[in-house]
C-alpha cells in the first residue's frame, strides 16, 4: 500500500551525481561517502544498498548509533567510518567488529589500546589532526605522544589514516585559513613521517573541498552534500560553472517529497483560514487540505510563505502550518481532486520546489533541512 507521504528516492539521480564526483575527482583517490545524520535525511537504510550497487565500499557516518545501522545491512567487504561520538560499549563493539574510527585526543587512544590488548586485536585508527578548526583533533603536543603510543603498540593498532577537517571550505571568505589548515597538515603529516608512522590513507576533503581545492583531495575524500545533489553552497556552485563555462546543473537532487490531497472546501470572500487570523480571504478561494505538517518537518515558519506542486502549478499554503496538515490555495488551478499528487520538494514538469528556495524562506541551510526530515516518512526507491 502507498502511504498518504513518502520521500522518492532516485537512483538515477545518485548515479548522475557519483558520476560527476568521479569526473571531478584525480586518479587513485578512494571516495568515502558521508551518511551521516540519516544519510542527511534519505535514510541509510535506503541509501547503503543503493550506494553499494553503484561501487561505494566506505562509509563516514557521525556515531555509533549510525555505525550500527550500517553494520546491519553493509556488505561484509564494505568499511564503516565513525568520526564522532562513540560511547565505552560502542568503542568496545567498533573494535570487535573492526568498525574504523577517528583518534581526536589522548583519552580515546588509551581507551582504545586497553580494549585491544585485552580483546587481543587490532584496532582501525584514523587519527584525526587539530589544525585550526578547534573542535577535535590531535594538538601538535599531544601528537607526540600519540606516535609514541602507536610505536609502542603496533600489535594492537592499525593505523588506517591521518585526517583533519577544513572549517568551512564551501566559502571564499575562509580562504586563508583553510590554506593555513591545508599547510599544517602537511607538515604534521612529514612530522609522523619522520617518526616512523606512515598512515595509509591521508584524507581531510569534504565536497567543498574536493571541487573547489583538488589539491586537498589525498588519498581519500569524504563526500557528503553533493552525492545527494546539492553543491555546498551558491558560491561553490556559482564558482565551478564560472571556471568550467557550464549552464547546466551537473547534479541532480535524489530526494523528492510527496504527499496527496486529502480534503478539498470552498471559502468565501472575508472569512478567516485556519487558526487566528493569519490568513484571510479577500476572495472567494478553493483550498485543499495536504497531511503534512510541522511534526513531518514541514517548518512552521512557511506559514502562508510555502509553496506545494500540484498539477504542475505553484499552490501557496494558506495560514499557519499545523502540526499534522497544511492548507494550500487551489482556486486557480483546475480539477483538482482528492488524492491528488502533492509535490512537496522536487520537481512536476517544469517547475521545481528545491530545498534551497524551501530553506531560503525558513532560513535554514540545505543540510540542516535534509536531515531534519523524519526517520518514520517511509523511502522509496524509484529509477
Ligand atoms: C560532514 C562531514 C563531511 C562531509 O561534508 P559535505 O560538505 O557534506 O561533503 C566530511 N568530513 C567530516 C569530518 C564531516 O563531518
Amino acid at each position: 500500500m502507498k502511504p498518504s507521504t513518502y520521500i522518492e528516492i532516485s537512483k538515477s539521480a545518485l548515479k548522475q551525481n557519483h558520476d560527476f564526483i568521479q569526473s571531478i575527482m584525480l586518479p587513485d583517490v578512494k571516495f568515502s561517502s558521508v551518511i551521516k545524520g540519516n544519510a542527511y535525511g534519505h535514510g541509510i537504510e535506503v541509501m547503503v544498498p543503493l550506494l553499494e550497487e553503484i561501487g561505494v565500499d566506505h562509509f563516514s557516518v557521525f556515531s555509533g548509533d549510525e555505525a550500527l545501522r550500517v553494520k546491519e545491512i553493509c556488505s561484509d567487504l564494505s568499511t564503516v567510518m565513525v568520526m564522532g561520538m562513540l560511547t565505552p560499549e560502542q568503542l568496545i563493539w567498533a573494535i570487535e567488529d573492526g568498525v574504523e574510527f577517528y583518534v581526536f585526543d589522548l583519552y580515546r587512544l588509551e581507551r582504545t589500546l586497553e580494549i585491544a590488548k585485552k580483546l587481543k586485536t587490532k584496532a582501525k585508527i584514523h587519527l584525526e589532526l587539530e589544525t585550526g578548526m578547534n573542535r577535535t583533533g590531535l594538538s601538535i603536543e599531544e601528537l607526540e605522544k600519540a606516535s609514541q603510543l602507536i610505536q609502542e603498540n603496533q600489535s594492537h593498532l592499525i593505523l588506517k589514516g591521518v585526517c583533519t577537517h577544513f572549517a568551512g571550505a564551501e566559502s571564499i571568505a575562509n580562504y586563508y585559513r583553510i590554506k593555513s589548515q591545508f599547510i599544517r597538515y602537511k607538515k604534521l603529516i612529514k612530522k609522523l613521517k619522520a617518526e616512523g608512522i606512515e598512515p595509509t590513507l591521508k584524507h581531510v576533503s569534504c565536497s567543498a573541498g574536493t571541487i573547489r581545492y583538488p589539491k586537498t583531495q589525498m588519498d581519500m575524500v569524504r563526500i557528503g552534500i553533493m552525492q545527494y545533489g546539492f553543491f555546498p553552497t551558491k558560491e561553490v556552485m556559482v564558482n565551478y560553472f564560472a571556471e568550467n563555462q557550464m549552464v547546466d546543473d551537473p547534479l541532480r537532487r535524489v530526494l523528492s517529497w510527496k504527499s496527496q490531497v486529502m480534503s478539498i472546501k470552498e471559502v468565501k470572500t472575508g472569512e478567516f483560514i485556519g487558526y487566528g487570523t493569519a490568513y484571510f480571504a479577500s476572495k472567494d478561494m478553493k483550498i485543499a487540505t495536504i497531511p503534512i505538517g510541522y511534526s513531518y518537518g514541514f517548518p512552521r515558519s512557511l506559514t502562508n510563505l510555502g509553496n506545494v506542486l500540484i498539477k504542475q502549478t505553484y499552490a501557496p499554503v494558506v495560514g499557519i502550518v499545523n502540526m499534522n496538515s497544511i492548507s494550500v490555495d487551489i482556486t486557480d488551478i483546475p480539477e483538482v481532486g482528492i488524492g491528488e499528487m502533492v509535490t512537496i520538494i522536487g520537481r512536476d514538469g517544469e517547475l521545481e520546489i528545491s530545498v534551497s528556495s524551501f530553506s531560503d524562506i525558513s532560513n535554514q541551510v540545505n543540510y540542516e533541512l535534509l536531515v531534519r526530515l523524519p526517520d518514520d516518512i517511509p523511502r522509496i526507491v524509484v529509477d
